[in-house]
């Protein structure tokens, strides 16, 4: 069996949920098996027979008020006891904080190997060899797993949303909650913009946009598009943008299908954040700059110029 732990806000399934549940159905069929995906919090029945679509043929539901908070240790111990009953041999992650903070807890409570970020099928399953990118996707290695139990976190937009419609048996399952060790004081939430992590196309800003006054032009592309915005580390750690957009090695790892890097240099640590992107189209006044190898569409020119022309295209395009 394939447990994938599903992520929501607010009762609806993150789209990360419907990608880790297309995986685990690929994988299922690998290996002549079934999904069973776990929903933790309140989530309605119609949403959770959603997940039937991209090939779950079980949803458990596990609801409590002491699991309104994501205590970590909480939730590995929630989602063991479902590895335990439904007896899983491979556990599904997201390869985010949550799901890198969760699947170690789980790895160590099964013995079982941990492999992060991986974004491909395995290429077999007896014996179990899957490829995972290393030193900041600039290398992949094959890894064989022999242990009994797997447990794998997927990268976010590497296989995609693929509908594998099943009938899905909905199960709740009652399980004794422990009170949560952690409190939430205060919530945030960003509100009227395609979040960074879900979007489709992000446009994005280094230090070549010489400063935070100049990003309307990027707002306004990444409006018309239906995108996410996004910046190099130096933009947020100059308060130009917020660290929320910070993409990169220390910041968030995104593969949208079509990712815009505007006055940005390139550099590994970026690039380790934004290189499983399906398309990267560069504007960079240096021919030289790194980003252009990682591109597959670059404009060597003046961003400041060449962003309002490029605007009214799109604008043109899509009227
Ligand atoms: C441990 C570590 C972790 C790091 N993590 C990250 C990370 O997660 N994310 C990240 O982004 N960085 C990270 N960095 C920093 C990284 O090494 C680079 O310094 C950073 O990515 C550079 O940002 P930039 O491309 O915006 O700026 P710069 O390197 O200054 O590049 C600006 C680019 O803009 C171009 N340019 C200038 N003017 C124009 C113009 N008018 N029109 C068009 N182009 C123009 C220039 O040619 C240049 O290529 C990390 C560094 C370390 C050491």
């Amino acid at each position: 069996m394939i447990l994938i732990y599903t992520q929501n806000w607010d009762g609806k399934f993150k789209k990360l949920s419907y990608e880790l549940v297309s995986y685990g159905a690929a994988i299922a069929k690998q290996m002549n098996t079934e999904v069973v995906a776990l929903s933790i919090g309140n989530v309605a029945n119609n949403e959770l027979q959603s997940l039937g679509k991209y090939g779950a043929s079980k949803v458990v539901s596990v609801n409590d008020p002491n699991l309104s908070v994501v205590d970590n240790k909480i939730y590995a111990k929630t989602i063991s006891e479902a590895v335990n009953k439904y007896n899983a041999k491979v556990i599904l992650f997201a390869n985010n904080n949550e799901g890198k903070a969760i699947a170690p807890r789980i790895s160590a409570k099964f013995k079982a190997a941990l492999i992060t970020g991986v974004g491909k099928l395995p290429k077999s399953v007896e014996p179990f060899v899957i490829c995972k990118k290393v030193y900041t996707g600039k290398a992949s290695v094959d890894v064989k797993v022999n242990s009994d139990i797997k447990v794998l976190t997927l990268f976010q937009n590497s296989f995609g949303v693929v509908e594998a419609p099943v009938d899905a048996e909905i199960e709740t399952l009652e399980l004794t909650i422990d009170t949560p060790t952690i409190k939430v004081i205060e919530q945030s939430k960003s509100t009227g913009k395609v979040l960074l992590n879900d979007a489709e196309i992000v446009v994005s800003g280094g230090r070549g946009m010489k400063s935070g006054d100049n990003w309307a032009g990027i707002e306004q592309l990444a409006e018309i598009l239906n995108g996410g915005t996004a910046c190099s580390r130096p933009v947020s750690d100059e308060g130009w943008r917020p660290h929320g957009e910070h993409v990169g090695q220390t910041g968030k790892i995104i593969a949208p299908n079509v990712y815009f890097a505007l006055g940005i240099s390139g550099a590994i640590q970026h690039l380790g954040g934004v290189s499983n992107s399906k398309c990267i189209v560069a504007i960079n006044t240096d021919k030289e700059a790194p980003i252009f190898e990682a591109a597959d569409y670059g404009i060597i020119g003046d961003v400041h110029k060449i962003l309002p022309e490029l605007i009214e295209e799109v604008k043109k395009l899509k009227s």
